[in-house]
């Protein structure tokens, strides 16, 4: 039996839908798939304006830009993240510098945010690791203390809540990913949210390589033309069609996946009552997590290091997270750690991700259980 980590699959009408966008002879970006894919999104998340990308990190340059920052300006964000979450501000010239996350959560650690606030710090960009949502309520409160802005990576986050509302909704701007380790999926592909009004028309410009076409699309404009900067973030309809097929099924998928997380959650709870090992700690009332990572806190790196081996000598593949940001090269270079980051280090050392996607079957998920529970007992 092998069991990858992740295994892409289409749900329903992809397929269909990629022949049909051929059909109608429209094949570039912002046709009818693509707009059915902002109004889902729209009304499914409750934001203002939704936009596709071809990638979360696209949606994140797009967030960076609308920021307006200038060289020297400072971004709040965790070093436990994935590198665009940085690479975005870095690219305005701006500066990462990095916090602590917290031991529950692995998000940003929120009491921490206030003395990593400088007079040339403009935004905070928040992770929500594995669907678990940031304390939002503490982070906005800040913003508005500080007047900063608020940029919710969300790219692990759709569908996942915070107090009822939707991740990537709550901050300025949010990002979603598409990518096919997501939940939701079009092979790469992200889509911009636009919570706040004043970035609506902006936000459309520097999507279209700095024009104004969309305007020029909708008859606003008689004529398009070079307006600001950007570039060209949108994706191909043929990108939109098979995500509008995954989009149907919303629901069903981030069901199966929240099933897998409480079958994997049950079948190690005595485990990690014993001590061996840790399980994530994201059952709050207030926050509904979306079942995108279901990983454990091994005792170290070593034993991290062998239960990866062990597993994969079972032909079942399990795979750590990231290294941290300000401990990277490129980190260390165009970035700084704000205090000491003791927790994400100890946390990237043991963190492992088990497998976990939407066709993967219980007795899977059980051989996987039943394998940890073995490399357990044969140290024991
Ligand atoms: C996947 C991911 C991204 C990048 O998404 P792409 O769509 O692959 O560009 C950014 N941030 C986080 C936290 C992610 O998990």
């Amino acid at each position: 039996m092998k069991i990858p980590f992740n295994r892409p699959t289409a749900v329903g009408a992809e397929l269909d839908n990629i022949a049909d966008a051929l059909a109608r002879g429209h094949l570039s970006g912002d046709g009818h798939y693509t707009r059915r894919c902002h109004q889902w999104l729209e009304r499914r998340l409750g934001c203002k304006h939704a936009l596709l990308t071809h990638s979360c990190t696209g949606a994140l340059d797009m967030a960076a830009i609308l920021c307006d920052l200038v060289p020297g300006d400072e971004v709040i964000m965790p070093s436990y993240t994935f590198v665009s979450t940085a690479n975005a501000f870095v690219l305005r010239g701006a500066m990462p510098v990095f916090v602590d996350i917290r031991t529950d959560t692995l998000n940003i650690d929120e009491r921490l945010i206030e003395a990593a606030i400088t007079p040339r710090t403009r935004a905070i960009a928040v992770v929500h690791y594995a669907g678990v949502a940031c304390e939002m309520d503490a982070v906005m409160a800040l913003a508005r203390r500080h007047n900063l802005l608020v940029v919710e990576d969300a790219a692990q986050a759709l569908l996942a809540t915070y107090k009822n509302r939707n991740l990537g909704t709550l901050g300025h701007l949010g990002c979603i990913s598409f990518h096919e380790t997501k939940n939701l999926i079009s092979g790469e592909g992200g889509a911009l949210l636009i919570n706040d009004e004043r970035y609506a028309e902006r936000a459309e410009i520097v999507r279209e390589k700095g024009t104004n076409r969309s305007r020029f699309l909708r008859g606003e404009v008689d004529k398009y033309t070079w307006v600001d900067i950007g570039s060209s973030y949108l994706p191909s309809e043929l990108v939109a069609a098979f995500l509008d097929g995954q989009l149907a099924h919303a629901d069903q998928v981030i069901a199966r996946r929240r099933a897998i997380w409480r079958r994997y959650h049950a079948g190690l709870t005595e485990l990690a009552a014993s001590g061996a090992l840790e399980l994530p700690r994201a059952a709050y009332l207030d926050r509904v997590p979306n079942g995108h990572i279901f990983y454990v806190l091994t005792g170290t790196l070593a034993a991290r290091l062998a239960l990866a081996a062990h597993l994969k000598a079972q032909d079942m593949l399990s795979v750590s997270h990231y290294v941290p940001l300000h401990s990277s090269p490129a980190g260390r270079k165009w970035g700084r750690a704000s205090g000491e980051l003791k927790v994400t280090d100890d946390v990237s050392d043991r963190l492992l991700r088990l497998p976990i996607y939407f066709g993967i079957t219980d007795a899977q998920v059980d051989a996987v259980i039943d394998a940890v529970r073995g490399f357990y007992k044969a140290r024991a």
